[in-house]
């Protein structure tokens, strides 16, 4: 048997293979390669990774594999991750606020690119920081909707503010970009366009001809069964909206998935632990653990059940209380999931679509969500 022959083909064979305990998340490299070119093959511009929203080793090594040379570091721990694994990446430190010791840490890293969105920061690093051949991403927030949750309440200059910074910025002689974050899980474009023509008109009232626009995450990821994303639609409205914002001045374009580049490489194995009389179902991962964006994002019906032997359980749909492992009665999914009615102890619930921000903010709450992986070829039933 050659070392091939032991990864699981899919999901069911993982769990038929699996003897620990505890829940199992399951990674197909093989998907987030091609995530990872589609991104690369439809995006007109940089594609670059947000760490955030899964910094596992085997994710990041497969996606410089996939031919990602740029990734979005917001600590020094992520640069120094990043460094380790892909010695000759670009890292764009994004997160706008900063100690000393993390401005000594990043120029220490090599970061080629700052994001900054308030004067006090843009000091502190223009104090440090040479200027020549660095550049320095003025960010912007917008009062837009659309996202599934906002990150305008964080961070961003108001486009006034941003007019002064811009200027400032190209004044010291760093290299003059501008970037926002439309928010996560943004269904459409729209924020995209809003923020693009926003971007063009900040940098014609400061009078400085962008290098580069970066225009962030919040690429959908598919979180129901009957949604498939359009990156490819989003990837056009950009390209277009900057076209048409910018004329024959168009900056070079940056974009940082997190989420739409991961969701789909892993799914989540958990076991029923028990099923009350109530029919309330107990699972042994929940809400501290790997779905701890359940609450946030709301249910979701990209979920399988298995009986022991592997057989998809097929009992008419019912909706269940379905609760974590913890003590704590808020260790809950939303909701009320419709699960086969003859799901049973020792089943497996498997979650697709679980790649992002779920190992990365799992606790160890109440001792459990202690995560196994386990690399398999294929996320397909
Ligand atoms: C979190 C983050 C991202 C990734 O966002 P997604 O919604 O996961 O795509 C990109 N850029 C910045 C600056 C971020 O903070």
């Amino acid at each position: 048997m050659t070392h091939h022959d032991t990864i699981p083909a899919t999901p069911v064979a993982a769990m038929r293979a699996d003897r620990g305990e505890g829940p199992l998340l399951l990674f197909a490299p093989s998907v987030l390669q091609a995530t990872a070119r589609r991104f690369l093959d439809g995006f007109d511009g940089l594609v670059t990774y947000a760490v955030k929203a899964n910094d596992a080793e085997e994710v990041i090594t497969n996606l410089a594999g996939a031919g990602i040379r740029a990734f979005d570091v917001a600590s020094p721990a992520e640069m120094t991750l990043v460094r380790r694994l892909v010695p000759g990446a670009a890292l764009h430190y994004n997160n706008p606020v900063r100690s000393m010791r993390e401005i000594e840490a990043a120029m220490a890293a090599g970061v080629v690119s700052w994001a900054v969105d308030s004067p006090g920061e843009f000091v502190k690093i223009a104090a440090r920081v040479p200027s020549r051949g660095t550049e320095v991403a003025v960010r912007v927030k917008l009062p837009v909707a659309g996202a599934a949750y906002d990150f305008g309440e964080k961070f961003g200059a108001t486009p006034q503010e941003a007019t002064e910074l811009l200027r400032a910025v190209a004044a010291a002689g760093f290299t003059p970009a501008i970037t926002f974050h439309p928010g996560t899980q943004c269904p459409d474009a729209t924020a995209w366009a809003a923020y693009i023509r926003a971007a063009a008109r900040i940098a014609q009232e400061a009078g400085v001809r962008l290098a580069r626009l970066n225009v962030g995450g919040g690429f959908p990821a598919r979180r129901m069964d009957a949604d498939l994303p359009a990156l490819e639609a989003i990837f056009d409205t950009i390209a277009a909206t900057t076209r048409a914002a910018f004329g024959a001045d168009a900056p070079g374009l940056v974009c940082e998935p997190g989420r739409a580049m991961v969701a789909e490489c892993e799914a989540l194995l958990t076991r029923v632990k028990a099923v009350r009389e109530s029919g309330a179902v107990f699972l042994d991962d929940g809400i501290y653990g790997a779905l701890a964006e359940a609450p946030l994002m709301g249910a979701t019906d990209r979920i399988r059940v298995l009986a022991p032997d592997g057989r998809a359980r097929c009992g008419a749909p019912e909706p269940r209380v379905v609760f974590g492992p913890s003590c704590d009665s808020l260790d809950r999914l939303p909701g009320t999931p419709h699960l086969p009615g003859d799901i049973a102890e020792g089943d497996a619930v498997l979650f697709f679509g679980m790649g992002a921000y779920g190992q990365v903010t799992c606790t160890r709450f109440n001792g459990y969500g202690a995560l196994r992986r386990q690399t398999v070829r294929a996320l397909t039933m």
